[in-house]
């Protein structure tokens, strides 16, 4: 059994194969079918949106294979859980991921500190040639700092500090991104279900 992973976001793959790799689960990159096709994220929720990227690479996927896509964002309470699935796009359709945490910084201008509440939220679909879909889903609470700092990660890394720690993700760095991100807690329960084959797990739809 191989994942291959339904992304062109290098950031994601180098976080799963950290996340993923060393588990006993073979993962492997698009470009190892053929590439990913270009998808329309026209859902209204991650779950819609990892499905369609799934459901993209499925007719290149082998007899052994599954498509594992990612779909995540931030949401904060004060913007009434903007960006959300929008995220990537938040400061529109090409914006660069400096110009989303500049948006961001904008748009809670003046807000203060305990009402700057935040999560990251990843929701992983899991999808074979036989089309039966598997979600797992992780959410990660904190906060949005009022100016960027740190240089790893990628998004909206350098202006989230998750709960219970100063500094962003960013500056934390990835061995504790890795123990608490959204993108860990959902890979660790789909790793626990890919590890027995996606037999005994109830997600699916
Ligand atoms: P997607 O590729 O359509 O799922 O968009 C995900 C977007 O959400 C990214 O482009 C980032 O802006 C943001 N995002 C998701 N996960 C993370 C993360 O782990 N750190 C920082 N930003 C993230």
């Amino acid at each position: 059994m191989r994942l291959i992973l339904a992304s062109n976001n290098p950031h994601k793959e180098i976080e799963f194969v950290r996340l993923l790799g060393a588990s006993g689960v073979e993962i492997a990159g698009a470009e190892t079918v053929g590439g990913m096709p270009p998808v329309d994220e026209t859902g209204t929720t991650f779950r819609e949106n990892a499905r369609l990227k799934a459901e993209a690479l499925r007719p290149r996927l082998g007899a052994e294979d599954f498509a594992l896509a990612d779909d995540s964002g931030l949401e904060v309470d004060a913007l009434g859980g903007a960006p959300g699935v929008r995220s990537a796009r938040f400061a529109g359709p090409h914006a660069s991921d400096a110009d989303n945490v500049a948006k961001l910084l904008q748009a809670l201008e003046g807000v203060p500190v305990p009402r700057r509440e935040a999560r990251f939220v990843c929701v992983l679909c899991v999808v074979g040639r036989g089309g039966e879909a598997r979600y797992f889903a992780g959410t990660c609470e904190g906060r949005i700092l009022g100016t960027a700092a740190g240089a790893e990660g990628f998004g909206y890394d350098p202006v989230f500090q998750p709960a219970g720690y100063e500094g962003s993700f960013a500056s934390l760095g990835k061995t504790v991104k890795d123990r608490l991100s959204h993108r860990a807690r959902a890979a660790k329960a789909l790793r626990a279900a890919a590890l027995s084959g996606f037999a005994a797990d109830g997600g699916t739809s």
